[in-house]
């Protein structure tokens, strides 16, 4: 069992997206580990978009992410980053695949609804990021036997 990171936006939490994308997730089969709404500091944005520090757009998207909370989610399951991250589609939403959350309810770059972990290593780094200890739960799920029948 895999653990993933997932934001929903603040365009997500302004067009009453929260709960079309939530349902999309766990109707996959995707475990809540953990769920909660917060707002994001400047320094956990520095931290969670360090790869972007520097770029011309960067304050644009810190200030975006910051114009409401924010809806944060661990999502468990078996190749769980992988399965979100298609779920999600790429980040330029206009472009996304039909079907993935970007592509079906989004058109632009940067107000794409959603963040998810873009690999195993990143999201072993970013689910402590944003969830302490006891803010994830472990539990067993009366389907769970038939969701991974044969795996
Ligand atoms: P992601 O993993 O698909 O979310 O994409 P990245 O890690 O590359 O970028 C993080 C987030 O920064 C994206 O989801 C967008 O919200 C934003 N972003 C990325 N590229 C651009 C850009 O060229 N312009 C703007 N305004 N925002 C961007
Ligand atoms: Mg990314």
């Amino acid at each position: 069992m895999e653990r993933t990171l997932v934001l929903l936006k603040p365009d997500a939490v302004q067009r009453d997206l929260v709960g079309e994308i939530l349902a999309r997730l766990e109707r996959k089969g995707l475990k809540i580990a953990g769920l909660k709404m917060m707002r994001l500091s400047d320094e956990l944005l520095n931290e969670h978009y360090s790869h972007l520090v520097g770029r011309p757009f960067f304050p644009e998207v810190k200030s975006f992410m910051q114009l409401t909370p924010v809806v944060a989610l661990c999502l468990e399951g078996i190749d769980s980053v992988n399965t979100v991250r298609a779920i999600c589609g790429i980040t330029k939403a206009r472009e996304a695949a039909p079907g993935t959350i970007r592509g079906e309810f989004a058109m632009s770059v940067q107000a794409n609804l959603i963040h998810c972990s873009d690999s195993l290593e990143t999201a072993q780094v970013e689910v402590p990021r944003f969830f302490k200890p006891e803010e994830l739960f472990t539990y067993s799920d009366a389907l769970e036997g038939y969701l991974y029948n044969s795996s």
